[in-house]
């Protein structure tokens, strides 16, 4: 058997029976992780002998029927701002370049508690504030299906871990798009959950009324068994929601006949790449054909995404990351006197792209222009989520293109930070709205770069994300 070639849930199925064995699964992983990873480079740090300890007692775990969890002894990748106890978490930042937590994310006490192996820690933009990791301190990653072109960001080790086969799943955050960009340039399927539903505990914070963590995977099976195991109510995240719907899989082979589709025009007009339009608009073809209603309409206020979201995400990045003064974590700059060591341990700490947040967020939020800039993007903020909320009165989904493109080519996004933000135009309100959204792979370009379809949808509403997804999936496999 081609252990690589299985999906998550399948490994786990054939563990359970017998036929893999957990160090088995993990020795394939480190395999395809010494053939490829010089190329790739998905991972901060890799753990192979934590992880065939791991292996070892979680099949013990299994075979004495303690384990029976749908992913329980797969292998997974855990993004670098997500606290590992005993494990080195920098942000892919020289400022936490030697921190290593006491403590783990609650996510990842979850990932443990359902019987995962964690592997290593994945490459990603300085604190997530990026689009192509390549402002990662680590030095770039690369996207498998085409090593010229960034995997996009700020998840990008871990969508590129699980396209080139270095891990079997693996875990991101999602503050404007951070999941579902780079599981669209790479071609696997990512999920950003309803805000709240994923604990925060544990995610260093980047804006931290929009971040949420969610899944990267091979297919929409693994999507949902992995929310599974990730959502949980946290006491300790005061924003984290009770939810009594946790049972993901579910609704996965429900008929979609009925389901309404929305395709909002406002995504489909200057800038979007032609490709990319006409494989977001098929999968609106194969849901019709699958019994449900696509119709277009008007969201408004696309415009106002970018402004509102840079806005917000830097005024909250710049409190954030005040923590980080050279006294309590990681780097410290040689310096005697107190103020010029936390001058200099910032100045050299941090790179271009996170001070420029930092600047940004501390001028919004500065006395004189709260009112004129952050206050008003709060507002509009509001204005966004009311779009959403009159949107799904009429529908239960909305669908539309993930980026207006595929992945750019390393080295032509960061001359020009601007256009980059431009490409988080289709993500970004969903993380203002805290809406759950999805991107799933429907096809690639001329070049052979991979095309991502983006699903919206309501508060609380991933089984339907997840039900459309899969019907897509199994009929695109049919054909
Ligand atoms: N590209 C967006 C930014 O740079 C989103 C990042 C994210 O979701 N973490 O802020």
């Amino acid at each position: 058997m081609e252990i690589r070639a299985l999906t998550a849930v399948e490994l786990s199925e054939q563990i359970k029976k017998g036929n893999v064995t957990v160090r088995q699964a993990v020795d394939a992983v480190f395999e395809q992780i010494e053939r490829t990873e010089e190329i790739y480079h998905c991972y901060v740090t890799l753990e192979k002998e934590k992880a065939l300890a791991q292996a070892d007692s979680i099949q013990e775990k299994i075979n004495s029927g303690e384990l029976t969890g749908p992913l329980a002894g797969v292998p997974i990748a855990v993004k670098d701002n997500i606290c590992t106890k005993g494990t080195l978490t920098t942000c892919s930042s020289k400022i936490l370049e030697n921190f290593v937590p006491t403590f783990d994310a609650q996510a990842v006490e979850n990932l443990r508690a359902a019987g995962m192996v964690i592997i290593g820690k994945t490459n990603m933009d300085e604190f997530a504030m990026g689009s192509t990791t390549e402002t990662s301190y680590f030095g770039v990653t690369r996207n498998p299906a085409n090593t010229e072109h960034v995997p996009g960001g700020s998840s990008g080790g871990s969508a590129a871990a699980v396209a080139g086969g270095e891990c079997f799943a693996a875990i991101g955050s999602d503050t404007g798009g951070s999941i579902r960009q780079p599981a669209s340039y790479c071609g696997v399927v990512g999920l950003k959950p309803t805000y709240g539903t994923v604990s925060r505990y544990g995610l260093i914070a980047y804006g931290s009324s929009l971040d949420q963590i969610g899944p990267l995977t091979k297919d929409v099976t693994d999507a949902a068994a992995l929310l599974e195991v990730l959502a949980s109510y946290d006491e300790k995240d005061s924003t984290s929601a009770p939810r009594e719907d946790k049972d993901f899989m579910s609704d996965l082979k429900k008929d979609c006949s009925g389901l309404r589709v929305g395709i909002p025009t406002d995504y489909f007009g200057e800038g979007l790449d032609p490709e990319v339009k006409e494989a977001v608009l098929q999968v609106a073809q194969v849901l019709e054909k699958q019994g449900a209603v696509v119709e277009e309409f008007p969201l408004s206020l696309v415009e106002y995404a970018i402004p509102t979201y840079y806005t917000i995400a830097a005024a909250e990045a710049s409190s954030n990351l005040e923590r980080f003064d050279g006294i309590k974590y990681g780097y410290r700059a040689e310096v005697e006197d107190l103020h010029p060591m936390y001058k200099k341990t910032r100045s050299q700490g941090f790179g271009p792209e996170v001070k420029r947040r930092i600047m940004l967020g501390s001028f919004v939020l500065s006395s004189g222009y709260y009112d004129a800039y952050y206050l008003k993007a709060l507002k509009v903020k509001a204005l966004i989520k009311k779009a959403f909320d009159q949107a799904f009165e009429n529908y239960d989904l909305i669908l539309g293109p993930v980026a207006p493109t595929t992945a750019p080519k390393l080295g032509q996004s960061l001359q020009d930070p601007i256009k980059m933000y431009l490409g988080d135009i289709y993500t970004i309100a969903v993380n203002l709205a805290g809406l759950p959204g999805m991107s799933i792979p429907c096809g690639v370009d001329r070049k052979g770069l991979p095309i991502g379809a983006q699903l919206i949808g309501d508060c609380f509403s991933e089984k339907k994300l997840l039900q459309a997804a899969y019907a897509y999936e199994q009929c695109k496999e049919d054909k």
